[in-house]
């Protein structure tokens, strides 16, 4: 236990266990661990979604469904300095989502690390969007993550060249290691997010950016639909989440799909 007057570390991997007996969810904060990467809140103790909420347990209906559903789930970010890449986990299997500009697999790799896991574990690599902040690494992730696939939203997946085997185009429902994957275009016409409705994370890529522990809006000027960015920024917030993971910028780790409500509707 953490007493109030210990110092709290800073965070950045979070561990959730299932339990999907019983017909009940039950959900527990089994782990913290420090890194220099993000400094956060503690997560709420239990926050589990109602049983079969919205579609968003395992197997839930439609779509395609890639990689493992069930078990904890870890997240790491990747503090690229002006990017992020996130790395999640569950059973064993890790799903990489984007890798910053070129030259940062060795970020990446020095992250699995400290998850103890390596390339062989990495089954999956979603970029969010086709940007080169987000996708510069893919390829050199593709090489070395041998057994990985690489996912992106159809219409992103022309812009994201030099990839060692064809990205396979996932959309709205579709699962990757649990993961719902999301559509919100605007800042891109084929961005998807990854969200798990267990664990209470968004991996929302650029479709929002965070200042001072809030979400804003996508930068304007990389953003050419932004009326669409907006109504992706309010259907993103009616999902339920504790959790906020951007491209740029610091994560938001408690109450986020509220503040990304409200900046919807301000939108
Ligand atoms: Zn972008």
């Amino acid at each position: 236990m953490t007493g109030p007057l210990l110092p709290r570390p800073p965070l950045s991997r979070r561990t959730f266990i299932v339990d999907l007996g019983r017909g009940a969810f039950a959900l527990a904060l089994v782990g913290l661990a420090g890194c220099a990467s993000v400094v956060g809140s503690p997560v709420p103790g239990s926050a589990g979604a109602p049983p079969g909420s919205a579609g968003d347990g395992p197997g839930g209906p439609g779509g395609q469904s890639f990689g493992k559903a069930d078990g904890a789930l870890t997240w790491e970010r990747v503090n690229l300095g002006f990017v992020s890449a996130d790395v999640l986990v569950r059973a064993g299997e890790a799903t990489v989502v984007d890798t910053g500009q070129a030259n940062h697999a060795d970020d990446i790799e020095a992250a699995l690390k400290r998850m103890s896991l390596g390339w062989g574990a990495v089954a999956h690599l979603v970029l969010t969007h086709s940007h080169n902040d987000h996708a510069g690494s893919a390829a050199d992730v593709l090489r070395r993550a041998t057994g990985a696939t690489g996912y992106a939203g159809a219409a992103d997946i022309p812009g994201i060249s030099g990839m060692p085997r064809p990205l396979v185009a996932v959309g709205e429902g579709d699962r990757v290691m649990g993961l719902r994957v999301v559509t919100a275009p605007g800042h891109t016409p084929g961005q998807v997010v990854a969200y798990d409705a267990i664990a209470r994370l968004l991996v929302a890529g650029d479709s929002m950016g965070t200042s001072a522990g809030k979400p804003i809006l996508p930068n304007a000027h990389f953003t050419p639909d932004m009326a669409e960015a907006k109504r992706s920024i309010a259907k993103l917030g009616a999902l339920g989440f504790e959790t906020l993971l951007v491209g740029h910028r610091e994560p938001i780790t408690a109450g986020a799909s509220g503040l990304v409500a409200e900046l919807g509707r301000a939108g």
